[in-house]
């Protein structure tokens, strides 16, 4: 499948205008916003094909590191909110959703493949339902929708952000990660960026494009700051050789050590809320 956007216009500001290579010729950029998508003939796989159960075949022997990962996002999420319930689009093996119901909160997820579906509920105890987010049928307004690296790969970010929107009560929030195409990494590694996935990562958002998108669809951006890949980094890998490396990168291109910025790390994250008042579906 490829990317048709010379018929509809750019995502992003839907000005028809043009566009150029970037990345290696991997990526096309808007010449008008600047907003980023893989060139015509990545995009590989269609959702489905790509989440059979190949693309998670290293995924289950690496509990520990994607509960790691998950204890970090839903602090980061109850930093701003505590909500009683929340929906995951892309739950993956369900690991965010085992954090969340341990923490005492309602938590449902929504996943394309079917292994990890079975895999979250029959090994982790959580409730996950088999099929893609946009297509399921709704059920009961959640406080929260949650989707970590899961808008880059969607065929219609407007679309999904509408059916978290449909989701949520009045005042839901909305909790996202991708990578950030406008990281000193990627600037670093230009089309061997290992974040750019162009075979299965169809958009590339920057702090600017993604606030603009999830303001466009209704909501208002509470927050937006940036993580570096070591943020996610067990601390037993710190002092690797590999972890060494990477902090020295990060320390060079962004003048500090922390794992957090502005803008310029690996990951976007970004907590959105709808009005408080009545919801437009
Ligand atoms: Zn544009």
């Amino acid at each position: 499948m490829t990317i048709q956007i010379e018929a509809t216009g750019c995502l992003l500001c839907h000005e028809t205008a043009g566009d150029e290579p970037s990345f290696s010729g991997l990526v096309r950029r808007c010449l008008s916003c600047g907003f980023h998508w893989t060139a015509a003939g990545g995009g590989g796989a269609a959702q489905p094909d790509l989440f059979d159960g190949s693309y998670y075949h290293d995924y289950f022997a690496r509990a520990g590191q994607w509960r790691y990962e998950a204890a970090r996002r839903l602090r980061w999420l109850r930093s701003a909110v505590h909500p009683a319930s929340l929906l995951e689009a892309g739950s993956a093996g369900g690991y965010f959703l085992e954090a969340a119901q341990q923490a005492g909160i309602t938590a449902t997820g929504a996943e394309l493949s079917e292994v990890c579906v079975n895999y979250a509920r029959d090994q982790l105890n959580v409730s996950a339902r088999h099929g893609c987010f946009e297509t399921l049928a709704p059920t009961a307004a959640t406080e929260a929708v949650c989707a970590f690296h899961v808008l880059e790969h969607v065929d219609d970010p407007r679309g999904f952000l509408t059916t978290a929107r449909r989701a949520l009560t009045a005042g839901g929030w909305l909790a996202l990660e991708v990578p950030n195409i406008a990281s000193a990494a990627a600037h670093r590694w230009g089309g061997s960026w290992p974040h750019l996935q162009p075979g299965c990562h169809r958009w590339h958002f920057s702090p600017q494009s993604l606030t603009r998108l999830v303001e466009e669809c209704g909501f208002h951006v509470e927050r937006c700051d940036t993580v570096s890949s070591r943020y996610y980094m067990r601390p037993r890998r710190w002092l690797s050789p590999a972890g060494v490396s990477m902090l020295l990168a990060d320390w060079a291109a962004c003048g500090s050590p922390r794992t957090t910025h502005p803008r310029l790390g690996d990951h976007i994250r970004l907590l959105a809320r709808l009005p408080k008042g009545p919801v437009i579906r």
